[in-house]
């Protein structure tokens, strides 16, 4: 069947004909490739069309399809059976490999998602600290559960949806809802409500409004507020752990959240979550302690494999600094192009992640990457799919190289972003 048909088809058993809002083309229009099979870089769609990935699985990809490392991890775990619901040896091997590898990780909680990891996390801090406020930033996203789906980003921007119907309004109003990257309201904030408020949750990179770096300073700024006030400091570092180096983004910069989110690269494709941080609070977290949490698949053997099969590789063979480069290289010469030819466009990247924003000014804050041209992006991705480059089908969205992107991989996406940029338009 080819993609269309499929997607006619899934309409009538899917809502929406998808599993996930975001895989969905609506915002760019037209309807969603189909893929049925993909290895290293490249995804092959059920029209037998071939695509340079950079989406990745949305992130954790970053040894690129079917490592066969991984897949061979996969295979043998597989075959010692799918699920215990027991213990089990590699849920050790993890805890131990995450907590070596994560600076300030004391305790780690295994769970099958981001959005569990975040909503245990959340529970945890207002368990913790006995207070119920939490502080959340416009556009960054955490995951579907009822208390995060205020100002979220993702497909919620996307769609245009500032929040979803279905959320009781007493979820959300112990949410205070700040703008990111706003050194000043977050100062002001804490300075009236930090004794009341139970943790400060943040993208320490946002990926979920396009790719936005708030840098070093900001995120000291909410560690130093947070300790003033007796506040849990969360990272939800879902799509920024293990992305820059083999470990996290806070430790990378030496700012040490109470708990980080983990999901995406350590379940290696497999569905995964982690929350983890100082063992004072994670040892609240039942049986040892009184905030609830559990989980039928939690620490399952074969996305334990597939975890710890990536980051094996990632630590053997530190591909950081060549995907860096490669990203670096083909932005630096697109962005020098845009800005020759005076087009509204620029690519944000930090390592090996970027987004090709559609406005001229750095974005920093939500309201910039809301003022992009959201109309042109559906086109350039239409082009960017004729071309054979998936990217991921919005415009608050961030894109991936991964360890198995060649030079010309790389070439191969600059080319079309400067024909894009010299006829496309
Ligand atoms: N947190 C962040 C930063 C994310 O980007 C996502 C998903 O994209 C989540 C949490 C939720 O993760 P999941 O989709 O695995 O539930």
């Amino acid at each position: 069947m080819t993609s269309q048909e499929l997607f006619e088809k899934a309409q009538k058993y899917i809502p929406g004909g998808v599993n996930s809002p975001v895989r969905s083309f609506s915002s760019v229009g037209g309807d969603p490739v189909f893929i049925s099979s993909a290895e290293g870089a490249v995804m092959t769609s059920s029209d037998g069309e071939e695509y340079l990935d950079f989406c990745g699985s949305w992130g954790p990809l970053i040894l690129g399809h079917a490592d066969p490392d991984v897949v061979a991890a996969v295979q043998s775990a597989a075959a010692e059976g799918l699920s215990f619901g027991t213990c089990s040896p590699r849920e050790v091997e993890m805890a131990e490999r995450l907590c070596s590898l994560c600076d300030g990780m004391e305790r780690v909680r295994m769970v099958t998602s981001g959005t569990e990891a975040t909503m245990t996390a959340i529970r945890l801090a207002r368990g913790f600290t006995g207070r119920e406020r939490v502080v959340k930033f416009a556009g960054c996203y955490h995951g579907h559960h009822d208390a995060m789906l205020v100002a979220a980003g993702s497909g919620l921007l996307t769609g245009g949806t500032p929040s979803s119907a279905g959320v009781p309004a007493g979820t959300t109003a112990a949410v205070s809802v700040l703008p990111y990257n706003d050194a000043a309201a977050v100062r002001e904030f804490m300075h009236s409500m930090g004794g009341e408020t139970a943790a400060i949750i943040v993208e320490p990179v946002a990926g979920n409004m396009g790719l936005v770096n708030p840098g070093k300073e900001y995120l000291q700024l909410l560690r130093d507020l947070c300790s003033e006030h007796g506040t849990v400091l969360i990272f939800d570092e879902v799509i920024a752990g293990f992305r820059q180096s083999c470990g996290t983004w806070g430790g990378s910069l030496g700012i040490l959240a109470d708990l980080t989110c983990l999901g995406k690269i350590i379940g290696g494709g497999m569905p995964i979550g982690a929350v983890g941080g100082k063992a004072v609070i994670m040892e609240r977290l039942a049986p040892a302690g009184d905030v609830y949490q559990a989980g039928t698949l939690s620490g399952n053997p074969v996305a334990l494999a597939a975890g710890l099969a990536t980051l094996n590789k990632l630590k053997r063979e530190n591909p950081y600094p060549r995907m860096a480069e490669l990203c670096r290289t083909m932005a630096e010469r697109v962005n020098f192009r845009a800005a020759e030819l005076e087009r509204p466009f620029h690519i944000a990247f930090l390592g090996g992640a970027f987004t090709p924003f559609f406005c001229s000014v750095p974005v920093t804050t939500l309201a910039d990457a809301q003022a992009c041209d959201t109309v042109a992006f559906g086109r350039f991705h239409g082009f960017m799919l004729k071309k054979g480059i998936y990217l991921p089908p919005s415009q608050f969205e961030t894109a991936f190289f991964s360890a198995v992107h060649t030079d010309d991989d790389a070439g191969r996406l600059m080319d079309a972003l400067l024909e894009w940029l010299d006829s496309g338009w």
